[in-house]
């Protein structure tokens, strides 16, 4: 469980840094009604991630969206809302203490909460994309079909299987997001990393890349990667906000803040705005 010292540590970290990027997982959700994956009540405690692989959806796109419309009562029908972990980021920005946001999460809390930079490593499930021809549509419109008995749901304009615009396993990262991802790691001077069992390559690699900035620049200028040493108090600080310890704790983060995000974050920003004179 978290102190009140450690609240105070981060938020003065928070203060001392200039460049903030925040990196989500599920567990920043979680308090919005959305299950994780891998938590206690994870979504794998009910469902198999083999079926949510790009090779199961090319081989059964059907199978995926039938469980697609138990999964959507989470994502959509429940409506779920921007929780106070959510809202204390949308505050952190506008106090000009966040750049932006590496979110995992495909369900657009971020924007929801009112964040304006958002990087959707993961991409959107309030989206479908057409694997023929590419357009997209409203979540909604797909689901709609397939509640409706078309399963497939299928393209209104090329009659092409629509897809969730979400990552599934095996598939890549979106260009963009990626590009862009890797920039904001390599630039930041500290990286909140909230919610996250980090596990999921490549957007475990993040924090790694943030804390070893300046051993990433020595190589550009042309040190081998074998006379690359890691020094690991030259680089961004890696704070992490989680219910459970995960495979950066003490290794890559400066330290846990263990415990729900829902309480910890408001409490930081809280004492971000004190320290700022609000
Ligand atoms: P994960 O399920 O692997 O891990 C979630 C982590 O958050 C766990 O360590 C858990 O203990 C912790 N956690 C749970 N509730 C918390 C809380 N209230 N406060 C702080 N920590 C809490 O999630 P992941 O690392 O994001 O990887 C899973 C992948 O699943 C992601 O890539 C994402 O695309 C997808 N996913 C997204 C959603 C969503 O959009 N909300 C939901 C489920 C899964």
């Amino acid at each position: 469980m978290y102190s009140e010292e450690e609240i105070k540590k981060a938020a003065k970290d928070i203060i001392n840094s200039e460049k903030i990027v925040v990196l989500t997982g599920a567990g920043i959700s979680t308090e919005s009604g959305i299950p994780d994956f891998r938590g206690k009540d994870g979504l794998w405690t009910k469902y198999d991630p083999e079926d949510f692989t790009y090779s199961r959806f090319l081989q059964n796109p059907a199978k995926y969206w039938e469980m697609s419309v138990e999964l959507a009562e989470f994502l959509l029908t429940a409506e779920p809302m921007p929780n106070p972990a959510h809202l204390a980021l949308a505050r952190l920005e506008e106090l000009g203490k966040l750049k932006c946001i590496v979110t995992q999460n495909v369900d657009g809390l971020h924007q929801a909460a009112g964040n304006t930079d958002v990087i959707e490593f993961h991409g959107n499930l309030r989206r479908v994309v057409c694997i023929a021809c590419g357009e997209h549509f409203p979540h909604e419109l797909a689901l709609e079909k397939a509640i409706n008995g078309e399963l497939p749901p299928l393209c209104d304009n090329c009659k092409g299987v629509l897809k969730p615009d979400a990552v599934l396993f095996e598939e890549p990262i979106p260009r963009h997001a990626l590009e862009r991802a890797l920039q904001e790691a390599r630039d930041c001077d500290l990286m909140l990393v909230i919610g996250t069992s980090a596990v999921v390559y490549p957007a475990a690699e993040l924090p790694r890349i943030a804390k070893e900035r300046d051993s990433y620049r020595a190589s550009l200028f042309g040190f081998s990667s074998q006379s690359r040493v890691l020094d690991y108090t030259k680089g961004a600080k890696v704070i992490e906000i989680n219910a459970e310890p995960t495979p950066l704790t003490g290794i890559v983060s400066d330290y846990l803040i263990e415990g729900k995000a829902g309480e910890i974050l408001p409490k930081i920003v809280k004492e971000v705005e004190a320290l700022l004179g609000y």
